[in-house]
């Protein structure tokens, strides 16, 4: 078999495993503190003190009070920012406001950590509370490029930091990576990779460097100091579809690969657009019908939960065309694709049949794949998914 073809039998092997649409919930917290911004964050993230720690979580209380949600929660995660900057306290705190308001999550809860502020203390707290997955904010192992990028650990402390999580045994532990950085060639990405695999996480995400605007990474490229190479990206997808495949780690979706049965259940249950409660500064929210997102301002999420509202930036009511459309355009994303079994169970309007045939039309690309009801995309075409998303929904 060639390439392609193992490839495609390995997605029609990962087809079995992923739930599609379903009453699933999610919950996910978003926790705004860093220590200092990285140089290619867009984020919303703010430095604070005590003061504004205790103001947070007394928002987040508030929240919850207004959420008033009776649902259990199949999966919570917890992002940010940077969750484990905060004290093991105040995440036990944090931690029982979630169980409290929302009940144990069902199924997986996560929380983000950044090397440097990994303790033991917090950790513990953690898996106390429940944790089960816990996902650590590594990029690079290498320092020169940890300090290209303006982030604030080294690799001895990403390595520590990994012990002290392996030894409280937590049933999943991702490495987030990111790759195409300035300075990173071939061999350097190697080297990233082959330690992220030695240290055998059950699941690694892998991002490519993008530019966003009020960066610093963004202001180095408008000086012509640092430039997009779409090559080098392209080049450095292909390296790590090869060398994760080779170690064990199934692509599940263009950035995650995971071990079997390791895949985050609370981004599949984003990108597969069932419901989620975002808490927290700008947060989003897709629950009972309506799209949402809290204000990307501290002050005036903590203000207006003070006087009892909580209000949005961005309120949208949900359509069967818009959730058809982001279902096959985030669908497309993981490596299952879309199952008009399950499109069509959920969506009943005239776009699913014109869906289909723009798909079939689209099937001699290559680009797209079909086996049965199933349509994914090839490995070429995972390279332009964006793309193809956009051309998808053209149809309509
Ligand atoms: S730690 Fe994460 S959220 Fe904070 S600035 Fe760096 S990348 Fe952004």
């Amino acid at each position: 078999m060639g390439l392609n073809e193992v490839r495609t039998a390995e997605l029609k092997k990962s087809c079995q495993r992923i739930p599609a649409y379903s009453s699933a919930l999610g919950l996910y917290l978003h926790v705004p503190f860093c220590s200092r911004p990285c140089d290619f964050c867009a984020f919303f993230q703010v430095q604070t003190d005590r003061e504004g720690i205790l103001h947070y979580i007394d928002g987040i209380r508030r929240e919850i009070e207004l959420v008033a949600c009776d649902q259990e929660i199949d999966t919570c995660f917890c992002g940010g920012g940077t969750p484990s900057l905060l004290p093991a306290n105040d995440l036990l705190e944090l931690g029982n406001l979630i169980v409290d308001g929302f009940g144990q999550p069902r199924k997986e809860w996560t929380v983000e950590m950044a090397p440097s502020s990994v303790k033991a203390d917090k950790l513990r707290v953690l898996k106390d509370l429940g944790v089960n997955r816990v996902s650590l904010g590594v990029q690079s192992f290498d320092d020169g490029l940890l300090e290209a990028l303006g982030r604030p650990h080294t690799h001895s402390q990403a390595m520590a930091a990994y012990e002290l999580i392996r030894n409280q045994e937590f049933e999943s532990v991702n490495v987030d990576l990111m790759f195409a950085l300035p300075g990173q060639n071939r061999a350097a990405l190697k080297e990233d990779l082959n330690r992220a695999v030695a240290l055998n996480p059950d699941h690694i995400s892998t991002y490519c460097l993008t530019f966003e605007e009020d960066t610093v990474l963004y202001v180095k490229l408008s000086e012509g100091k640092v430039s997009i190479d779409s090559d080098l990206e392209a080049e450095h997808y292909e390296i790590v579809w090869e060398q994760l495949g080779e170690a064990g780690y199934e692509q599940y979706e263009i950035s995650n690969y995971a071990k079997p049965g390791k895949q985050c259940l609370h981004n599949i249950n984003t990108w597969r657009m069932n419901d989620w409660i975002g808490l927290g500064p700008s947060a989003a929210s897709q629950f009972r019908g309506v799209r949402s997102a809290n204000p990307s301002d501290l002050n005036r999420w903590q203000e207006d939960l003070e006087s009892g509202e909580r209000s949005s930036e961005d309120s949208l009511s949900l359509t069967e065309d818009l959730l058809l459309e982001d279902s096959v355009i985030f669908g497309f994303r993981m490596n299952e694709g879309i199952d008009f079994r399950d499109l069509s169970t959920r969506f009943k309007g005239k776009k699913i049949d014109a869906l289909r045939s723009r798909l079939d039309a689209m099937l001699t690309g290559k680009l797209i794949l079909r086996e049965g009801e199933q349509y994914f995309l090839s490995e070429e075409g995972r390279l332009v998914a964006d793309a193809i998303g956009a051309e998808i929904m053209s149809f309509a």
